[in-house]
């Protein structure tokens, strides 16, 4: 049996949060190398080198697909029995494939060495093997490194980790006036959006974070302002703040709701007039809405059980209850960084049973005694749960599909929708 242990504690407003209870058992979730996926397909000049098993190897391939036509832009150097015993000096061999890669491919100009279960078993410090690779290749790449180890870490992690890792790299800002920075990896299309969005407000003093090349990484320094896009990013937050930015905390941007709140705490730091404001997002606030308003047909009522994954449970939790009708029944989150979800938090009716941390085996009890008509888990669970009956939705495929912004709003609840849809049909 785990310790529980009941955290109630009052926000900001006076209101009573929801409890959040924490647990400290078995898990069950992918590791930080899972963010490498998405993070090479935003920074389209980076390359990561995964140093770890060929477990990690078959991880990342098998869940990013192999690349035919283009060149991959990430690998692993395996560490192998010889390593584990201590037979070879696995630096040596570290320099000998980052050499290689270099040689064949000047294209890459930020190079990530990152860090597996392996090698920090192992106790290879990449850190160390970052710094003399810069001296040998500096000119050309930058080495960083960052740990994606799934020893105590859950998977959206290893970008908060990536991140994290270039903010102290990042150039000094050297104009006085404000600039906004987005925090996160968003799709581009999705960046577009509210890139044009900002600027109608006037904002235009913006950047985003991680950006598309590393040759257009942000300035930071104070007065910089920043507004988190993922509500994982603990460390990279942390980062930032001691380089003198600042955080606007809002709600995250996910649905009609939280999209115009977290623009709205953009444009009362920057200055945007009301009316300006109002007239910026109401053609794609209605629009999102329009979208929305189907789906809340199906999910209406409908009781919701989220197993902790991806970190975005307390988000996804205030847009399904605010937005869709839907009811919480459990909401689970393998970390619960209580600043930067505060905001949502309050919009959490007080009696919603919040879980940070697991122990599988009590919350698989729980669940089956909730009887929920959606259950939102990693991929290990949904197959099981499915057999039992339950209709469940892949929390990893809510981090891969854009979701963020008015325009995605529709596609963000036809991915709770549709599973209950199909299970429909299945019955019929
Ligand atoms: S980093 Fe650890 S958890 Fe992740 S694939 Fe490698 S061995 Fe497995």
């Amino acid at each position: 049996m785990s310790p529980v242990i009941p955290i109630r504690q009052e926000n900001s407003a006076g209101c009573q949060s929801p409890e959040v209870v924490q647990e400290r058992g078995q898990r069950e979730v992918f590791c930080g190398l899972t963010g490498i996926i998405w993070l090479h397909r935003k920074i389209q000049d980076a390359f990561f080198l995964v140093v770890g098993s060929r477990t990690c190897a078959h991880l990342i391939q098998s869940a990013a697909g192999v690349m035919i036509f283009a060149e991959p832009r990430f690998g692993t150097a395996i560490i192998d029995e010889r390593d584990l015993a201590g037979l070879a000096d696995a630096n040596e061999e570290l320099d000998r494939v980052v050499t290689e890669l270099l040689e064949r491919r000047p294209d890459i100009k930020l190079l990530f060495l990152v860090g597996s279960c392996p090698s920090e078993v192992i106790k290879l410090d990449l850190s160390r093997a970052a710094y003399r690779l810069n001296t040998q290749f500096g000119s050309s790449v930058n080495v960083l490194n960052y740990s994606g180890s799934g020893i105590e870490t859950t998977f959206t992690q290893g970008e908060d980790a990536c991140l994290a890792a270039i903010v102290p790299t990042l150039p000094a800002k050297k104009s006085e006036g404000k600039k906004l920075l987005v925090v996160g990896t968003l799709a581009d299309v999705v960046e577009d959006q509210f890139r044009n969005l900002f600027n109608k407000m006037g904002i235009v003093d913006v950047d985003f974070f991680p950006p598309r090349r590393s040759t257009e990484m942000p300035s930071v320094g104070p007065g910089t302002e920043f507004l988190l896009a993922q509500p994982f990013l603990a460390d990279t937050a942390r980062e930032l703040e001691a380089l003198g930015a600042k955080h606007l905390p809002a709600p995250f941007p996910l649905g009609a709701m939280g999209t115009s709140a977290w623009l709205e705490q953009a444009a009362k730091s920057f200055g945007v007039s009301d009316n300006t404001f109002a007239a910026t997002i109401e053609a794609p606030k209605k629009r999102a809405l329009h979208a929305l308003a189907k789906h809340r047909v199906e999910l209406n009522g409908k009781k919701i059980f989220f197993f902790p994954d991806s970190q975005l449970e307390i988000p996804l939790a205030r847009f399904l209850h605010t937005e869709l009708g839907m009811q919480l029944s459990e909401v689970g989150t393998p970390y619960l960084h209580r600043r930067h979800l505060e905001a949502e938090l309050q919009q959490i009716p007080a009696s919603t049973r919040i879980v940070e941390g697991q122990d599988v085996d009590e919350q698989l009890d729980r669940c089956r005694a909730a009887a929920p008509d959606l259950v939102v888990c990693g991929l290990g669970l949904a197959n099981p749960l499915e057999a039992e009956g339950f209709t469940t939705k892949w929390a990893i495929e809510l981090v891969f599909t854009p979701i963020q912004g008015f325009e995605q709003a529709g596609d963000l609840a036809g991915l709770f929708s549709r599973p209950l849809i199909r299970r429909l049909k299945l019955v019929a």
